[in-house]
């Protein structure tokens, strides 16, 4: 028999942290302060790599997922901080595509600039607006692929309707993944990236 079942599961500190009530955060930089904290959480906790995103109502700044990095933890190549939020934004909204009828305009929230994988499942997920803190060049001083990404990406969302913002706390950003690797945290890129 082959696996036909694969069940995405957040760390447990991940609902302490967050709590039972709704979260509403109005600022660019609340919502990002947020997904820092999950990323160095993740480390600090022992749960996956130095990465944190959320989904948020755009407008609204309601709360609607989060995801951390849980490559290891998951044994799966795929559980970026930014597909674990996405899919359980759809799951949450029960829709595949956050654009959907009904469904507010959403706001895809990042600790780090999409790799290439995320970067391709952004369009498709119906997020109108991407938020990034650290930015790709960081994330590979640490160590990290970023995958071959278009230069131009921002422009490649833009011109799909999606907005783009980066920069967003920045410095905190960074210093996550400066915490992980100082930490001797695990560089986890395929065996291609890394010469293996
Ligand atoms: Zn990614």
């Amino acid at each position: 028999m082959i696996t036909d079942t694969i069940t995405i599961t957040l760390p447990p500190w991940v609902g302490e942290f967050l709590g039972a009530d709704e979260l509403f955060l109005p600022t660019a930089e609340e919502r990002m302060r947020l997904v820092v904290t999950l990323a160095r959480l993740n480390v600090e906790r022992g749960s996956g790599g130095p990465f944190g995103a959320a989904l948020f109502e755009s407008e609204s700044g309601r709360l609607v997922a989060v995801g951390v990095n849980l490559v290891v933890r998951g044994n799966c190549s795929i559980l970026h901080a930014e597909m674990v939020a996405l899919v359980l934004a759809q799951r949450m909204l029960g829709s595949f595509d956050l654009s959907g009828p009904g469904i507010p305009a959403c706001q895809l929230v990042t600790s780090a600039e999409p790799c290439a994988m995320c970067l391709g499942a952004i369009p498709w997920s119906g997020v109108r607006h991407l938020l990034c803190g650290a930015r790709g060049a960081d994330v590979e001083e640490v160590g990290f692929d970023e995958g071959a990404k278009p230069a131009e990406w921002v422009e490649t969302l833009e011109r799909r309707g999606i907005r783009v913002v980066g920069d967003c706390c920045r410095d905190e950003a960074v210093a996550v993944l400066r915490q992980y690797a100082a930490a001797g945290g695990a560089i986890y890129n395929g065996g291609w990236a890394s010469g293996s």
